[in-house]
């Protein structure tokens, strides 16, 4: 769906109740955890959903053409990064993990802030911004708990599989299924939640059914796509069975490129890719495979 197309005009007020950090000084990127308490008493989501920020304008006139330039606001979308909760106030809590984005105007050379991406991140304790929402398809956890889940993620499309894992392992009782997340960023300092300063997942690493692996792009092409699959290779009987189990279930989040390195690594430990392409089919239309991707 276009974001033309969504609808803006029903809005809830969220006020900010932190906005921190996820990566570390040394990172090349910004990314942010903001926590929103929604002013809705009602507001409900479900994990793998997105959420619609508006900014209102007006904007800077030397941004490109197509972005919303003459629109009376911004909207953009941002994947929710917890499990439902609720502030001490009783309010529903929507966590977002923000990338700081910004381009390149080809013809001039200069640098542009993204509109959306640095409103969040700059936004301090307090201030009061519009959402709406919630939007999009579940990462729903199967009703069978013997179910296997390859969750591969790329950058701030962690954010959905946070609140995935802690969802199974804390609140869905007797999980038996395994849960393999393969993780993807440029560098160890770019690993969201899960870098030296800040590791969500090694709560999980106990558990057995759990394992994550990391895949960073090959040094020193830091711009490349990151390794996922030396990653996958390395796991390729796992896999392999997950992907051809009735039972197996992936979902994929994050950046868009992450769909060709993956497709085509996942087709590689097929024996055709005639067999790749039925099989995506098939788990595709039985909500096998889900895509969040942007
Ligand atoms: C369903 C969905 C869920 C999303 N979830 C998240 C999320 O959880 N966290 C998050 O940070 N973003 C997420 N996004 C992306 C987000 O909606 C915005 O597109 C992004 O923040 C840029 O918006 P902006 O207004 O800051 O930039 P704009 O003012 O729209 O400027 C966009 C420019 O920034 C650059 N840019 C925009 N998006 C990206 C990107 N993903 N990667 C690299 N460069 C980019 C491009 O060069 C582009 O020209 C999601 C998008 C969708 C469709």
């Amino acid at each position: 769906m276009r974001l033309e197309d969504y609808d803006t005009g029903e809005r809830y007020r969220a006020r900010i109740l932190a906005n921190a950090a996820v990566t570390g000084p040394e990172a090349t990127e910004e990314v942010r955890e903001l926590t929103l308490e929604v002013d809705r008493d009602d507001f409900a989501y479900a994990i793998g959903q997105s959420v619609g920020v508006i900014v209102e304008g007006p904007f800077r006139q030397a941004v490109r053409a197509d972005l919303d330039l003459g629109h009376p606001h911004h909207f953009r979308l941002y994947t929710i990064a917890d499990t439902p909760g609720r502030s001490e106030r009783g309010k529903p809590v929507v966590k977002l993990c923000v990338r700081r984005c910004s381009y390149i105007d080809e013809h001039t050379g200069e640098e542009y802030p993204g509109i959306a991406s640095n409103y969040l991140c700059d936004r301090r304790h307090d201030d009061v911004i519009s959402i709406n929402g919630p939007f999009g398809i579940p990462f729903d956890v199967p009703a069978d708990p013997e179910a296997d889940l390859l969750l591969i993620g790329m950058g701030t499309g962690i954010a959905p599989f946070r609140a995935l894992v802690k969802h199974i392992y804390r609140e869905v009782k007797d999980w038996r299924g395994r849960v393999r997340l393969f993780y993807g960023a440029r560098t160890g300092m770019e690993l969201l939640y899960m870098n030296d300063e800040i590791d969500d997942f090694t709560q999980y690493y106990d558990e057995d059914t759990f394992e994550a692996f990391k895949a960073l792009s090959p040094r020193p092409q830091w711009n490349a796509p990151a390794d996922y699959a030396t990653e996958i290779r390395g796991r390729a009987g796992e896999v392999l069975e997950i992907l051809r189990s009735e039972h197996g279930y992936v979902y994929v989040a994050g950046r868009h490129d992450i769909l060709g390195v993956l497709e085509k690594t996942l087709s590689g430990l097929l024996d055709s890719e005639q067999e790749w392409q039925s099989l995506k089919l098939a788990k595709s239309r039985s909500g096998h495979w889900r895509e969040l991707v942007y």
